[in-house]
């Protein structure tokens, strides 16, 4: 069996979810993840933020606002009267929990509950279109089966275990829509897998079900080389292996989640990234199947923080790295980048959230350096390590400040880290030398 999961857009205007239809409607059985309509999770954590900040009223406005557009949706969705009706009755009990939620003390499991509410609508409404053009669907609901535990990682011999009754207790059926992102945690309360996590969601059920293949529908013809929303003349990727696509996707390809990857990885189950306005197009193929060397594709993640650590006498000091991990560690925070020499490291977070407690132990060993507003440039494709493009980097970035570099850590990724206010020249520059053969 597939997993097909489709993106925000991919539900987000009538056109789209009649493409999506079309895409579905094969004969063949299937599970469906969706995303919530684009827009609709960005304005229901807006909602969060508003009672967060004790403003029912903007929270109110704002639930009116996004209500407005659910109904005009649905009207011209759902021509089927009765179909119509059972829609609306459902997304009126949704917008009332809402709209209760702004009385109440924020809290994250309020948050979480009301952020999950996107996914839920999305499945509920789709299902019924479905029904409505006659083709045999389900609802599977998501917190049936999808569970995370303490370390927020899925829960992977829960959800094999609870797949299969979720699927026996909604009964036979051709098509089954579950929600993405949504889960609960490992106290049974409402959770979620993270921004963007719809995807993860796929791979997750994919793995659990052993999959013939999953599939991620978006709006672009599959990954592209170099980020598209900054560089002209970027262009999709028919094949990269498991390892390419992880190490793009955690290094900002917008299109993937960072985890996406990993469950179906060890079980060699092909992900196929497509584009529902363009089902026809090739898009890309990620397998365990490599192919020649040298960089394919060229990533950046911005929100970078650079920290250097300065001792009087580091290497010779055994026993200082552990140190500097085990404060990392303490406060949870995970490191992007690595570099060291005799007396200092100097290394890269992109998590903020216990900076100044991380300095302020930092400082208790070394003197320490901090720069925010950095960007990680990373390039990926096999052994990039190993290829003659590599010697060329220098030569293309000439003009760019390189704070760091990291080669030798994979085969297969070369990170530089940059100012972002040099973000998008640097990308530019690395796809006409690199890509486009432009020459030095
Ligand atoms: N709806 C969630 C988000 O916007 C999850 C997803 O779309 O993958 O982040």
């Amino acid at each position: 069996m597939k997993v097909l999961k489709f993106g925000g857009t991919s539900v987000g205007s009538i056109e789209n979810i009649c493409n999506v239809k079309n895409i579905i409607n094969d004969r063949e059985k299937k599970i469906v993840v969706l995303s919530a309509m684009s827009g609709t999770t960005n304005q229901l954590v807006a909602i969060t933020n508003n009672i967060a900040r004790k403003e029912p009223d903007e929270a109110i406005a704002k639930i009116n606002m996004l209500r407005e557009t659910y109904d005009v949706t649905i009207d011209k969705l759902l021509i089927n009267k009765g179909l119509n009706k059972e829609v609306k009755d459902y997304v009126s009990g949704v917008f009332s929990f809402l709209v209760s939620c702004t009385y109440k003390a924020f809290s994250k499991s309020l948050e979480n509950n009301i952020v999950a509410q996107g996914e839920l609508l999305s499945t509920f409404m789709f299902n019924c279109y479905l029904k409505q053009e006659g083709i045999n669907s389900t609802l599977l609901p998501a917190l049936n089966f999808m569970r995370i535990d303490k370390d927020k990682e899925p829960d992977i011999s829960y959800i094999k275990q609870h797949f299969d009754s979720a699927v026996s207790a909604v009964g036979n059926s051709e098509i089954y829509i579950t929600q993405g992102f949504i889960c609960l945690d490992d106290n049974d309360e409402v959770s979620n897998l993270q921004r963007g996590g719809s995807d993860y969601t796929a791979t997750i059920i994919g793995a659990a079900i052993k999959a013939e293949e999953v599939q991620i529908w978006t709006d672009i013809d599959g990954m592209h080389n170099n980020d598209p929303r900054y560089v002209e003349n970027t262009k999709p990727i028919s094949n990269l292996s498991f390892d390419e696509a992880a190490e793009l996707a955690y290094f900002g390809a917008k299109i993937l989640h960072p985890q996406t990857v990993t469950p179906i990885r060890a079980d060699n189950i092909p992900l196929r990234l497509k584009n529902t306005m363009n089902p026809d197009a090739h898009g890309t193929l990620i397998s365990n199947i490599t192919s020649e060397n040298g960089i394919k594709a060229i990533a950046a993640k911005d929100n970078i923080i650079a920290i250097k650590i300065k001792s009087a006498r580091m290497l010779q000091a055994h026993g200082f790295l552990k140190k500097v991990f085990e404060i990392f560690e303490t406060y949870k925070t995970s490191i992007d980048m690595i570099t060291t020499s005799e007396v200092a490291v100097s290394l890269t977070i992109d998590d903020d959230r216990n900076l100044d407690k991380i300095i302020e132990e930092l400082e208790k060993i070394a003197t320490i350096e901090v720069d925010k507003n950095q960007s990680i440039v990373c390039l990926v494709g096999h052994s990039v390590v190993n290829h003659d493009d590599t010697y060329k980097l220098f030569q293309i970035l000439q003009d760019v400040k390189i704070r760091m570099i990291s080669y030798g850590g994979s085969k297969n990724n070369i990170s530089l880290l940059i100012d972002t206010k040099d973000k998008i020249n640097s990308l530019q520059k690395l796809n006409d030398y690199l890509f486009e053969l432009v020459t030095l």
